[in-house]
């Protein structure tokens, strides 16, 4: 049966160099004058037989941007090689040939010419950095992203009021565009370890994975329907919003009256985002006194103003209902001093009841600890956040090669200073990998 297989096969390296040999390089050559685009032809054979494929590659470029195609599909017999002088009295120059075995060993020089490969996990702010930062030093970069859709906090915890989908479409699209690939809907720990990934060629390993699992209230009631925490509230009303999840209702509905624990950053976004799913209202509460609050003054600021009623220095003691939260205790707290330090604890008989129907828990995140717990060797401290050197290479874990910076490695900080840490971080992975690399010459 007939196949598509190529029918001619290259020339090997002894054999394109064989056939350079038999050129004459003639004073007045045939060879060019045959040529369309007068290829330097002489020049070219030269540069091969003294190897020097850089060289024979560039000559070649002068005329042809091409040269992989016209090796093969070009007329040579009516051109280049029918005019070769030596064809007058037996075998012309295979100039094709020669121009396939050219065109070949550019795309293998091109390949050399990468630094190496690294894999990227998580596709948020640092992910993302360190990918684009790796790929403009000439690597070979894959960023693997458990979501369906990249962007991780830039898409699933900023809420789209603050950064819309389309913003950050189109800043991986400009990620992917300087040649980072990327791998969707794979689970790192689960569906891949990081031996794997080793065992896949990729020398240094970037962990940039966030913090995903919230912090708990540890109080009664906290398992019951319409308690939550602020991450995954967050996170599904972007996925029900970018089409990810059309069938699921929004976990706030309209008429909800809302409660939220705390008031960070995360503790404003889930409240404001309550409040344009429809609340009727949204309380938050902190145990610290508002001296103290972690949120921004122009995000606290706009809450404020859009509806949004803080009371600091309360905390919720109890959730209360029967399958679904109807209600929370409250109690005051105050700061006492405590020896050198201080401590927050609650004022006895303060406690109230108040009604509501959903309760958001924004009191702190921690790295999930499924990528540590299915590979050795990397050590997390005693909030499950990864250990990272300074020294001699920024960022690397406890494992060699295995890097990570951002949420993952500490308390969560501004989307600037998850950028800046990348840079240093994709810094200390090149001279890692090209340290290795020179090891093993
Ligand atoms: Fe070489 Fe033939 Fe060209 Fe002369 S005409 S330079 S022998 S390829």
């Amino acid at each position: 049966m007939l196949n598509f297989d190529e029918l001619e096969k290259g020339f090997t390296e002894e054999e394109a160099i064989a056939e350079a040999r038999r050129c004459l390089k003639c004073k007045n050559p045939l060879c060019v004058r045959g040529c369309p685009i007068e290829n330097r032809i002489p020049q070219i054979v030269q540069a091969i037989e003294e190897r020097d494929y850089r060289k024979a590659i560039d000559i070649i470029n002068e005329n042809s941007n091409l040269a992989i195609i016209c090796a093969r599909v070009c007329p040579h017999n009516d051109q280049c090689e029918g005019a070769c002088v030596l064809g007058r009295k037996g075998e012309p120059i295979k100039i094709s040939k020669l121009e396939r075995f050219l065109a070949e060993k550019e795309m293998e020089l091109a390949l050399n010419r990468l630094r190496g490969k690294v894999a990227v996990i998580g596709s948020g702010p640092a992910g993302l950095s360190v990918a684009a930062i790796l790929a403009k030093l000439n690597y070979r970069v894959t960023i693997f992203e458990a979501q369906q859709k990249a962007g991780g906090v830039l898409r699933y915890g900023i809420p789209e009021y603050r950064l819309p989908f389309h913003v950050v479409d189109k800043q991986i699209e400009i990620v992917r565009n300087l040649g980072v690939r990327l791998e969707t809907g794979v689970v790192i720990g689960e569906d891949l370890t990081l031996d794997q990934l080793f065992a896949m060629g990729y020398q240094a390993i970037f962990i940039g994975t966030g913090t995903g699992l919230s912090r708990k209230l540890g109080v009664e009631g906290e398992s019951l329907n319409g308690a939550m925490q602020a991450i995954y509230f967050l996170e599904t009303v972007s996925l029900i919003r970018d089409g990810s999840l059309p069938d699921r209702p929004y976990p706030v509905q309209k008429g909800d009256r809302v409660l939220v624990v705390g008031a960070g950053n995360v503790a404003v976004d889930a409240a404001r985002t309550a409040l344009r799913l429809g609340a009727a209202t949204v309380n938050a509460v902190d145990i610290v006194p508002e001296a103290e609050r972690r949120a921004g003054d122009k995000e606290f600021g706009e809450a404020l103003h859009e509806g949004v009623n803080f009371t600091f220095n309360t905390s919720i003691v109890k959730i209360l209902g029967d399958r679904k939260v109807e209600g929370a205790v409250l109690q005051e707290f105050v700061r006492k001093p405590n020896g050198r330090e201080s401590v927050i604890v609650p004022v006895p008989g303060t406690e109230r009841e108040i009604t509501c129907d959903k309760v958001i828990v924004a009191i702190g995140q921690k790295p999930f600890a499924r990528i540590v717990s299915t590979t050795t060797g990397i050590k997390t401290n005693d909030k499950g956040y990864v250990i990272t050197s300074t020294e001699p290479f920024y960022g690397m874990t406890t494992r060699e090669g295995v890097f990570a910076a951002g949420d993952v490695v500490h308390e969560p900080q501004t989307v600037i200073l998850a950028m800046r840490e990348g840079r240093k971080v994709a810094e200390a992975i090149d001279a890692w990998v090209q340290e290795r690399t020179l090891k093993a010459i």
